[in-house]
């Protein structure tokens, strides 16, 4: 069976669309709306000649009572669980939160490699000082993508191939 990338993090990030930026097609709904994404979507995908599922999830907002949240945050633990990598997506244009914390500590507990990756770095070249927040999460240096533009999603695509 080809290994699973699992793209995860809070609602709103860009993680359909960095999926379907991924996969060259539009199979995940992009919305303006958080939480969107409600349930698992597969797609196959190569890089360099490995080939691995990518998997979109719905978002995580771990401290939720909104019964939709909470199916979103299951279906989204299900995909962590089944995952050999996780690409953990933050957003630059809200900076590093207290849920980007909690979404990372989901994925430590599970023991497997994590890609840190921030997304909506929609100008190339160096990044604003917010981006050095990041390094507070403990997972190394950040990866600047935009999933919207394209930008970076080759580097993310080599440090996720590395792990595989
Ligand atoms: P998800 O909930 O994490 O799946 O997020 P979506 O992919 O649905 O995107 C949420 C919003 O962020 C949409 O309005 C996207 O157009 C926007 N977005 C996604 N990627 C980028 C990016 O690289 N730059 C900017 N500026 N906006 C983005
Ligand atoms: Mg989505």
């Amino acid at each position: 069976a080809k290994p699973i990338v699992a793209v995860v993090g809070r609602p709103n990030v860009g993680k359909s669309t960095l999926f379907n930026k991924l996969i060259g097609q539009r199979l995940s709904i992009v919305e303006d709306t958080p939480g969107v994404t409600r349930d698992r979507i597969y797609a196959p995908c190569e890089w360099r000649g490995k080939q691995f599922m990518l998997v979109d999830t719905g978002g995580i907002e771990p401290k939720t009572d909104d019964v939709i949240l909470k199916q979103m945050r299951r279906q989204a633990q299900i995909a962590i669980d089944t995952a050999d990598v996780t690409i953990l997506l933050t957003d630059m244009k809200d900076g590093l939160t207290a849920t980007d914390h909690e979404v990372a500590d989901m994925l430590l507990k599970t023991g497997k490699p994590i890609v840190l990756c921030v997304n909506k770095c929609d100008s190339v070249g160096e990044p604003p000082l917010e981006f050095y927040e990041f390094y507070n999460l403990g997972l190394g240096e950040p990866i600047q993508i935009s999933a919207a533009h394209g930008h970076g999603t080759g580097d993310l695509l080599d440090a996720v191939f590395d792990l595989l």
